[in-house]
C-alpha cells in the first residue's frame, strides 16, 4: 500500500496512460511527488504521442464485456464531468459489421444492465439513414449495421492538454526530456531514470507509459543494466497506422457536419477495422487506414525489434505514396461517389503498442521491483483516458481485481497474432517510396 510520505512516482510518457495515472495519483495523494517525463512538452505544437490527435472515437461498442464496462465507465465521465465534457461529441456511431459484432455489443449492454439508443439495422434500411451519407459505402460481406446514438468522439489533443494542465495545477511536475535508460540499485530494484540530456530522476515507483517506444526503451535498459529479462520480447510490438484528412467545402460540410462516426468492421481473416471521424471545427473529416505495420530495425548490435523511426518526431509526417493510397481506399469504402472529389491532406503516421490479445499491459514488471508497465493501447486505448489512471493506481497498490490482474499481466499466455485483426501485418520498409527504401 502506497503512503503519501514514502512513495514517489516517475511516470515516463504523457499520453493518456501516463497523464491519467498522474491525475489519479495526485487526486488520491495531494502531497505525493509525481513527475511526468516526456520527450515533448505537453503543449507542444507537434507531439509523437498516439494520444495527441485531432479526434478519437469514444464508444462502448465492444464485444469484450470487460472493455464494454470500462468504456461505459469512462464515457459517463466524458459525458457528465465538467473537466472532460467540453471535449466529448455524442454524434453516434455507424458500424458496418461483417461478423456477429452488433449482436455481441447489444448483448453486452443488456448484460451490464445499460439502456442506450442502440440497435442493429439491415443494410438497406441503414444506408438511407443520416441523409444517405453512407449510401455508397462498400457493404460487401456486411451482415448488419450497428447504430449506437450514444457513442461519439473526443477532441483528443485538446482533452489531453486540459487534463495535463489540471494535473499540474494539482501538484504534478512535468519534465521535458528523452529517457535514455532505467536506473537500478544493487538489488536490481528500479530507482529511476536517466535522460539523454544527462538528468537523473529518482523515485520509489517508475511507471512506463511509453506507448510504441516501450520495447526499445526496455531493450536499451536491458543492455545498460545487464538485466536481460527486462526485454519485452514478443509481449509488445510497435505498430504504425496512417491517418489522413480532407477539408470539406461548404456544400459537403452542410451535409456531413452532424454525421456519426463511421466504422467498417472486418474479421481477423480479412483485416483491421477502419474508421472515419466527423469533421472537426476546422471542417476536417478524418480516416484511418487498413495497413498496420511494424518497423523492424537493428536497435543494438544483433538486436532487432519494431520501433517508431528514430527521428525525434518519429518521422510521423513523412508518409509514403502507398500509405496515402490507404486513406484513398478508406474514403472509397465509406463514401464512394460522395467523396470522390475530395482532396486528401494532413497525412500522419501514428504509432501505438500492440499485444496479440489486444489487451493493455498494466502490471508490475516481473524482472525488477519498483518498475511498472502501463501501456499497449492497441489502437483502442484513448477512450479509457478518464479511468485508466484509476486502474493503474490500483495496480500500483496491489488492489486490481483478479480478473484485471490476469487480463493485463506482463506475464501471461497470449493468443496467436492471427486472431487479432489489428495486429501489425506489414513491414514499413515494404511501404516506403523508392527513394527512402534505397537509403535503408
Ligand atoms: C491512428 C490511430 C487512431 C486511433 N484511434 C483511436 C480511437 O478512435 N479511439 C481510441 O480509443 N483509441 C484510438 N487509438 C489508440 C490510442 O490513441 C492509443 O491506444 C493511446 O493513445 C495510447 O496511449 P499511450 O499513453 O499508451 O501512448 P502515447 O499516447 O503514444 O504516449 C506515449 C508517450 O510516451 C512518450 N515517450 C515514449 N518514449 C519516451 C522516452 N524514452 N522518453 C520520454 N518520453 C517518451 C512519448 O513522447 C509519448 O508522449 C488510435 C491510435 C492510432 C495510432
Amino acid at each position: 500500500m502506497a503512503t503519501e510520505d514514502k512513495s514517489s512516482y516517475i511516470i515516463v510518457g504523457a499520453g493518456v496512460f501516463g497523464v491519467s495515472t498522474a491525475y489519479h495519483l495526485i487526486k488520491k495523494y495531494p502531497h505525493a511527488s509525481v513527475t511526468l517525463v516526456d520527450r515533448d512538452a505537453y503543449d507542444a505544437d507537434n507531439r509523437v504521442a498516439a494520444s495527441w490527435d485531432w479526434n478519437k472515437v469514444v464508444r462502448a461498442d465492444y464485444d469484450d464485456i470487460v472493455y464494454c464496462r470500462l468504456a461505459l465507465e469512462a464515457q459517463d465521465i466524458f459525458k457528465f464531468d465538467p473537466l472532460w465534457k467540453p471535449y466529448f461529441h455524442e454524434t453516434g456511431i455507424y458500424w458496418m459489421c461483417r461478423s456477429d459484432y452488433a449482436q455481441d455489443v447489444i448483448n453486452n449492454y443488456k448484460r451490464l444492465g445499460r439502456t442506450a439508443d442502440l440497435a442493429a439495422y439491415p443494410i438497406e434500411e441503414a444506408r438511407k439513414l443520416y441523409g444517405g451519407l453512407f449510401e455508397d459505402a462498400d457493404y460487401t460481406g456486411v451482415k448488419e449495421v450497428l447504430i449506437n446514438k450514444t457513442s461519439g468522439w473526443a477532441a483528443a489533443g485538446d482533452a489531453l492538454r486540459a487534463v495535463t494542465r489540471k494535473a499540474l495545477d494539482l501538484g504534478v511536475k512535468y519534465h521535458v526530456g528523452e529517457v535514455a535508460g532505467l536506473l537500478f540499485d544493487r538489488d536490481s530494484r528500479c530507482s529511476g531514470v536517466r535522460t539523454a540530456g544527462g538528468d537523473v530522476l529518482m523515485a520509489t515507483h517508475t511507471v512506463l507509459c511509453t506507448g510504441a517506444y516501450t520495447p526499445k526503451l526496455l531493450e536499451y535498459s536491458a543492455a545498460s543494466s545487464g538485466l536481460t529479462d527486462l526485454r519485452a520480447g514478443s509481449r509488445i510490438v510497435a505498430g504504425g497506422i496512417t491517418t489522413g484528412m480532407t477539408k470539406l467545402d461548404d456544400e459537403s460540410y452542410k451535409r456531413f457536419a452532424s454525421m456519426p462516426v463511421g466504422v467498417q468492421g472486418y474479421t481477423a481473416a480479412t483485416g483491421p477495422f477502419i474508421g472515419s471521424l466527423p469533421p472537426t471545427p476546422d471542417r476536417e473529416l478524418k480516416w484511418w487506414g487498413q495497413t498496420i505495420f511494424r518497423n523492424t530495425r537493428e536497435v543494438l548490435p544483433g538486436r532487432f525489434l519494431s520501433a517508431p523511426p528514430a527521428e525525434p518526431d518519429y518521422g510521423q509526417w513523412d508518409v509514403s505514396r502507398k500509405l496515402k493510397e490507404d486513406i484513398d481506399h478508406a474514403n472509397k469504402v465509406f463514401y464512394g461517389k460522395n467523396g470522390a472529389n475530395w482532396t486528401m491532406e494532413k497525412h500522419r503516421i501514428c504509432w501505438d503498442a500492440f499485444t496479440t490479445s489486444a489487451d493493455f499491459i498494466i502490471s508490475p514488471h516481473s524482472a525488477a521491483k519498483g518498475l511498472y508497465i502501463a501501456t499497449c493501447g492497441n489502437f483502442h486505448g484513448y477512450k479509457f483516458f478518464p479511468v485508466l489512471g484509476k486502474y493503474i493506481v490500483q495496480m500500483l497498490e496491489g488492489e486490481l481485481s483478479p480478473e484485471l490482474v490476469q487480463k493485463w499481466a506482463w506475464d501471461r499466455e497470449r493468443p496467436q497474432p492471427s486472431v487479432n485483426p489489428d495486429y501489425p501485418r506489414f513491414e514499413m520498409a515494404d511501404l516506403l517510396d523508392a527513394k527512402r527504401t534505397s537509403k535503408l
